[in-house]
């Protein structure tokens, strides 16, 4: 595709000139791989068109929403029946309570959920609900981590235990931060030290079990127990946030894969997002019942929303968990991540190129490393031209991963081995690529 021929390249101009950068969310503009954007034009299955009706084979599903792929036919249903009776009423509907009922059957450590729109927003208010609930200010989270946008959690690591975040946005005031440790995934000694300096203050310590916004880093096994095991130790809430892992890694997300692992592990609150609604604006955040009686209108925790369980999304939401839980739907999709997996790693080895990659149910992360690595500093010390390399070639054949490095990739049931095959031949091309310099 020659510039003067690529549609994508007036829409972005003509973006730019009314959204800033062209793009409403900022890792779509392509910053830090450079080149155009793909403008969608529409979506099936396992495959996108740009606006030069060029298919890819999708990796990314909206940064994992569309765990059925695009356009399921039951979805799709739902979605326009429920258009059909209403779009928004601002007052209760049975399809909420349908929703909680089936994200609580699905997931025995909460008792009640409260419906939200986007992920953002219900870590935003889990550490509210933590706050009020314990009658404490500070939080722990961990370099890498994403758990949305909120104005407490844009931080990063001061210099020592002592001193807490700093902000990495403009527009966040030191003293709205002060409150925020950030410390370092998967490292059980400052961790130790945090909880013995800060322990008995900490309202909450937040967590993505399987970090997907640093690519995908796990958290160890002993960290996660330690997490837990500190948290009740001082009285502290532990926040999962599984707004991408939450029935993306397994049917009970990522935390029933830690309880394999840890004997009764649970969190105290789970934050929920992206395939909950499938595709459309919806989140959630839940927890044991004497936990949530703290929040409006039963206790003194104020959290609201005009859109909160809004029909057309609730529906989405409701008939994709449904869908995933037939029997054999998360095995069919695991078993499909994983070739793709094992597939790209043979194709590395056989070019000679450093490469190694993990996955869990329908996510997945590869770095151009030669280990996995575990904390965010380690995956920044992939080589991002490569990578940038790796991306272009994988799209100009037609396979669209997420465009940086720090990002996990998602594959859903609509994705056939054919489509597999077809990424890994692809990126073998790329990796021979790569492997001649
Ligand atoms: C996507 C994401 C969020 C933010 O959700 P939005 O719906 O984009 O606001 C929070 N936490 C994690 C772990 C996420 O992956």
């Amino acid at each position: 595709m020659t510039p003067s021929t690529d549609l994508n390249l007036p829409l972005f101009e003509r973006a730019k000139r009314v959204i800033p950068g062209g793009v409403n969310s900022p890792v779509r503009a392509f910053r830090a791989v450079g080149g155009t954007p793909r403008f969608v034009k529409r979506a099936e299955g396992a495959y996108f068109w740009d606006a030069n009706d060029q298919r890819y084979i999708d990796y990314i599903g909206s940064w994992g929403p569309m765990i059925l792929g695009h356009g399921h036919p039951a979805v799709l249903e739902a979605v326009q029946k429920a258009a059909l009776d209403g779009f928004s009423f601002g007052a209760p509907t049975e399809r909420e309570i349908e929703l909680a009922e089936e994200i609580l059957g699905l997931m025995p450590s909460m008792d009640m959920v409260r419906l939200v729109s986007s992920g953002t927003e219900a870590g935003m208010s889990a550490i509210r609900l933590a706050r009020g609930a314990t009658g404490r200010s500070k939080l722990i989270k961990f370099e890498g981590c994403y758990h949305g946008h909120a104005d407490a959690l844009l931080v990063k690591a001061g210099s020592g235990l002592a001193t807490f975040g700093t902000s990495t946005s403009a527009g966040v005031p030191p003293e709205v931060v002060q409150h925020t440790l950030v410390l370092e995934f998967n490292n059980i000694a400052q961790l130790e030290e945090a909880f013995a300096v800060h322990g008995r203050e900490l309202a909450c310590l937040m967590i993505e079990p399987i970090a997907g916004n640093m690519n995908f880093v796990r958290a160890s096994v002993p960290f996660m127990k330690r997490c837990r095991e500190l948290c009740t130790e001082y009285g502290a809430l532990l926040i999962l946030d599984e707004v991408m892992t939450g029935f993306r890694v397994a049917l009970g997300s990522a935390q029933s894969v830690y309880a394999q692992s840890i004997p009764g592990f649970k969190p105290d609150i789970t934050v929920l997002g992206k395939v909950i609604g499938g595709g459309m604006p919806l989140a959630a955040f839940g927890a044991p019942r004497a936990i949530m009686e703290h929040l409006a209108p039963l206790g003194g925790v104020y959290q609201a929303g005009t859109l909160s369980g809004n029909p057309v999304a609730t529906a989405c939401g409701l008939t994709t968990l449904r869908e995933i839980r037939k029997p054999g739907f998360f095995e069919a999709l695991s078993a499909r991540t994983q070739s793709l997996v094992d597939g790209l790693r043979a194709a590395a080895a056989a070019e000679g190129v450093a490469f190694s990659a993990d996955c869990q149910g329908g996510m997945f992360g590869f770095f151009l490393l030669p280990e996995l690595p575990q904390n965010y500093a380690k995956v920044m010390t992939s080589d991002s031209p490569r990578f940038n390399r790796l991306f272009h070639g994988l799209l100009d054949r037609g396979v669209y991963i997420a465009p940086a490095l720090y990002e996990a990739g998602f594959v859903s049931g609509a994705h056939t081995e054919a489509d597999i095959a077809e990424t890994v031949a692809a990126a073998r091309a790329v990796f021979k690529e790569l492997a001649a310099g």
